[in-house]
Parts: structure tokens; sequence; C-alpha cells
């Protein structure tokens, strides 16, 4: 795929992928530049939305850049409403937001314009596709990969949920106004793009070990992305317009892959499942969740960690017998993951993964396929870093490192790597070593350091 710019324009073309995979061409202005707000009644308008539209802003990023969009959208001739989001403290994407934007929407609403990074998107997004409206969004953050998502992560009486929703049809990106975030969000951005290099690992295991299908040109897109952000990890760092540029462009192509091939694949594996066990369980626990991207960075290292281990195993020595006799009932595994989520998400887990209970046939079938295949897989793997590298790359944009940093205790880290494997029926090492028997040694020696 090539990636250039038309002016401000991002555009991507020359998507002759031959996998076999259905790829949707996304329907999505994409600016990027520095100093481009000014433009943004202009990109509105190309798109022929209508005049009517709904504002939607908490009080920071309103002042960041949504009081400057009013006006000249305003000035373009457009009809503006407000709805302002105000909260003494950080905005939760939750049913009283959604209410809120749902008051401010009038029936002859054209469209949504959503100011803001994470929940802001999210809240639009979910409002525009339930109202069958579309939305377009000015960012504010480079601060995770969800501004081209069509799924909204929310809270539901503190519960977090994620429903299918849609992703906007413009996106402006002012380096100038993005730059200036608060720095948690940018090491957050990097952290999310950082974990595509355990999502991209886990789905070439994924075709190895289960036939999977693979796009090469997603998952390359993928982490070409992460390579250039870590090229430019000193700018990020300094907040050169080059850095943040290549930070926000990073999160964009790694997001666009997800409209592309329809699903999250090339970009979350086990380092999203651990991301959103820490989220989960501390929401429980009425806690505040780190940065959704910080996390995904910390369990980067920890998920890179666990693969080393993984591929350094000695696979000649495992026991078929041994590990047929320790396989778990369906009865023993629903009782696992109830320990592990709590009776409510760990049942609904379950039931919403079926195949994620594998019977001995399947299980055999996969250890041998593993043990057969692993220096196939090493080999293919080798394009990952390190983990000494991972935390490098982590210091160099002074990013949290350690689960510790960012509130996560022990016993939560050792969970979160007992089930990086769980929350989905997606392939990852993480299943390989506890369909072969090994993920607890493996996960001790990853706590050992
Ligand atoms: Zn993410
Ligand atoms: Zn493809």
């Amino acid at each position: 795929m090539e990636i250039k710019y038309e002016g401000e324009k991002l555009v991507l073309s020359g998507m002759d992928c031959k996998c076999g995979m259905n790829h949707v061409e996304p329907d999505m202005d994409i600016y990027i530049g520095n100093g481009i707000l000014k433009n943004c009644a202009s990109y509105f308008k190309k798109r022929n939305f209508g005049k009517k539209a709904l504002l939607v802003a908490d009080n920071i990023t309103y002042g960041i850049a949504g009081k400057k969009v009013e006006t000249l959208m305003k000035e373009a001739g457009f009809d503006v409403s407000l709805c302002l989001l105000e909260r003494e403290h950080e905005l939760e994407p939750d049913e009283s937001a959604l209410g809120e934007i749902l008051f401010a929407l009038d029936k002859d609403t054209d469209f949504l314009v959503s100011v803001g990074s994470g929940s802001i998107t999210d809240l639009t997004r979910y409002v525009a596709f339930n109202t069958k409206r579309p939305f377009v969004s000015v960012g504010t953050a480079a601060s995770m990969d969800g501004y081209t998502s069509v799924v909204a992560p929310l809270l539901n009486k503190g519960v977090k949920v994620n429903r299918p929703s849609t992703h906007p049809k413009v996106l402006v990106c002012d380096i100038d106004i993005i730059k200036n975030a608060p720095y948690d969000m940018m090491y957050s951005g990097f952290g999310d793009v950082l974990g595509k290099y355990i999502a991209k690992a886990d789905w070439i295991a994924g075709r190895i070990i289960n036939g999977e299908q693979y796009c090469p040109m997603c998952a390359d897109l993928a982490v070409e992305a992460v390579e250039k952000c870590i090229a430019n990890a000193d700018g990020i760092r300094n907040r050169t317009d080059e850095g943040i540029k290549s930070l926000i462009e990073a999160l964009i192509l790694a997001g666009i892959t997800i409209l592309i091939i329809g699903n999250t694949r090339p970009v979350a594996s086990a380092e999203h499942n651990m991301a959103h066990y820490w989220e989960m369980m501390k929401l429980l626990k009425k806690e505040k969740a780190p940065a959704h991207g910080t996390s995904v960075g910390v369990a980067t290292a920890y998920a890179m960690k666990f693969f080393e281990h993984f591929l350094q195993s000695d696979f000649t020595k495992v026991d078929k017998a041994a590990v047929r006799s320790k396989a778990k009932t369906r009865q023993q595994r629903e009782k696992e993951m109830i320990e592990y989520y709590g009776v409510k998400a760990g049942t609904s887990i379950m039931k919403e993964n079926p195949e994620d209970f594998l019977d001995w046939s399947e299980q055999e079938r996969r250890i041998d396929a593993i043990v057969n295949n692993i220096d196939k897989i090493r080999e293919e793997l080798k394009f990952l870093p390190s983990s000494k590298e991972v935390i490098e790359i982590l210091k160099k944009v002074a990013s949290p490192l350690t689960a510790e940093e960012i509130g996560v205790e022990d016993e939560l880290l050792k969970k979160a790597l007992m089930c990086a494997k769980d929350y989905r029926s997606r392939y990852t090492l993480f299943k390989s070593a506890d369909e072969v028997g090994l993920l607890e040694e493996i996960v001790e020696k990853v706590l050992k350091g």
C-alpha cells in the first residue's frame, strides 16, 4: 500500500492485496498538518452533510479547539449547536454523557462534530451510529488509535462495554494542537502503537497453527507505523512537529487497518487483553484505571518477555500424556474464568467465545502443530524486538515501564498474564503456551524478571 499526502490530506492507494480477505477502502477524509484547524469548515463542507451540526466537546477540549471550530463553522454558514460536557473531573464515556448528547440532538441535526480524543470521540460515534447520522472528528491528542475505530468502548453502570459504532467521515488532526496535549497522552498513544508488534506476532502464529486468514498488507502497515514512530521517539519526547506527526499518523494508519479488514486483528491481541483486564479489575474495585495506551505499552513489555521465554522453550520435552492429565473440564474452566473475571464478565466471556474451550482432539492437534512448526514460528517472529529493546524504547519516550508504575499490583499482573489468552478466541502465543502445558511456568519466569 502507498501512503502519500495531497496537501494536508492523507491518501492511501494501491490496496491490491491478494490475501483473499475482503478489503474495504475506508470512506474517510483524513487531514494532518500544522495549523490546519482553520480549514475545518471547508473540509466538512466538501462532504455535503447539510447545514445543521451538533458540536460535542468537554470543558477542556472546548477551550483547546471546540470554540474555534464552532466559530469557524458558523462563519462558513453552518448552524451549530453545542453540547458541552462539563465535568469537574475527567469525562467518563458513560450513560450520563450519552444522555446529554441525545438531549442536545435536534430532530433535524444533519451531522455531529466531536472535538476531543478517546471518550468524546467514542460517545459521539455511538450517538451518530445509533441515530443514523454522519460524524466528523477533530482530534486533540495522539493518545490512542481509536479515531478510526468502529467500536465504542463505553461504561454502563461502571462496567466496560464495547458497542458497534461508526467511524468519522472526516478526521482533522492539527499538529499545533495535538503537540500541546498533556505529555502522558503522548506516551499513551505511543504504547498503543507499540502493541502492534504483539498483534502481528500472534496473527502469524494463528496463521501457522490454525490456518487463520492473514493479511500481510494490514499486518505490515501496522508494524511499519510502529517502526516509524520508534524512529521518531526523540521527536515525540521533545514534541517536535515531525515526532508528533509520526505518532498521530501511526495511530491513524494502524486504526485504518481495522476498517480495511473489518476487525481489530492487526492491532490488538494479548497485550490489549492484559490492558483490558487491568481496566476491568480497577473499575470493579472503583479505582481509577491507567490510560488505555499506557497499559498497552507496559503490557507489551511483559508480553514480549513471555514470547522470548516461550520461543526459547524446549518443545522436544512436551509430554502429551502429562498435558492431557491436567486438561481442564469445561466446568473447571468456567470456574477458573469466574475466579479471574468475576461472575458477570467471566460467564459472558465463556458464552461469547464458545470455541475457546478445546476438546482433547483439538488440543492435541494444536500441540502437534506447535511442536512441528516451532522453528517456522521462531523464524517468522524474528522481526520482533527483544523485551530489553522494548523497555529501552519505552524509556526513550519517558513512559512508565512496569505494572507497579501504573498502579497494577503484583497479583493483578500475574492474573493478567495468566488470562491474557482468554478475553477472546483470537489465537495468541499465550494460548500456545497453555495448550502445551507451559503457561504457568513461563508466567513465573516473566514475573521473576
Ligand atoms: Zn488500543
Ligand atoms: Zn490483505
